[in-house]
């Protein structure tokens, strides 16, 4: 996607060594242009798989989810990182390690939404040491659905995330 390329040129600010700051379109303020762009590119590489759900999780990865998931006309589910009073007990969850901010996360998906019929495809902004990732697949795991892929904005290669995923004989596409 030379589009998302030129722009992470432009705008996109390193910080120390490992983090890449994108807040001007993606983590921040998001260009609607841009992402619709990026979710037409994740639906087209992903068109063959007869995907029945997007899974992403919160704040970042939920827009380039929702075009994708226009684009594809499926539903789009974001893991929570905080139970509302309107969920139920009935969730799967597990704990993910967040990159940028240190800790751990629980993300939780109510069971209502992730059906062991469903074909996943997850979608996220970054893929770094693969947490975020892994959390998702074992959500995935718990709910008896099969993942078919998953589309991430930006890759750093140096970090092992996308190799480890790519191990498992896992479709990744960034
Ligand atoms: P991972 O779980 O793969 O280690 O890290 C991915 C998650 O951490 C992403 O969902 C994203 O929110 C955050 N993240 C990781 N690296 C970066 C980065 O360089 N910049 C920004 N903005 N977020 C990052």
């Amino acid at each position: 996607m030379e589009l998302l390329k030129q722009r992470i040129l432009k705008e996109g600010k390193a910080q120390g060594n490992d983090i890449l700051k994108v807040d001007s379109f993606l983590n921040h303020q998001i260009d609607p242009v841009l992402i619709r762009q990026i979710g037409k590119e994740f639906a087209n590489r992903f068109a063959d798989l007869n995907v029945t759900k997007i899974l992403t999780i919160e704040a970042s990865g939920i827009a380039p989810a929702l075009m994708t998931g226009l684009e594809l006309g499926v539903p789009v589910v974001f893991a929570k990182k905080s139970k509302a009073v309107t969920m139920d007990e009935s969730v799967y969850s597990t704990v993910v390690k967040s990159f940028t901010k240190q800790q751990n996360v629980e993300i939780m998906v109510s069971k209502d939404y992730l059906k062991s019929d469903d074909r996943v495809l997850i979608i996220d902004d970054f893929l770094a040491r693969g947490q975020a990732c892994f959390g998702l697949i074992d959500i995935i795991n718990q709910s008896g659905a099969e993942l078919v892929g998953i589309g991430i904005l930006i890759e750093k290669g140096f970090q092992p995330g996308g190799r480890e995923i790519r191990k498992l004989g896992i479709r990744v596409e960034t």
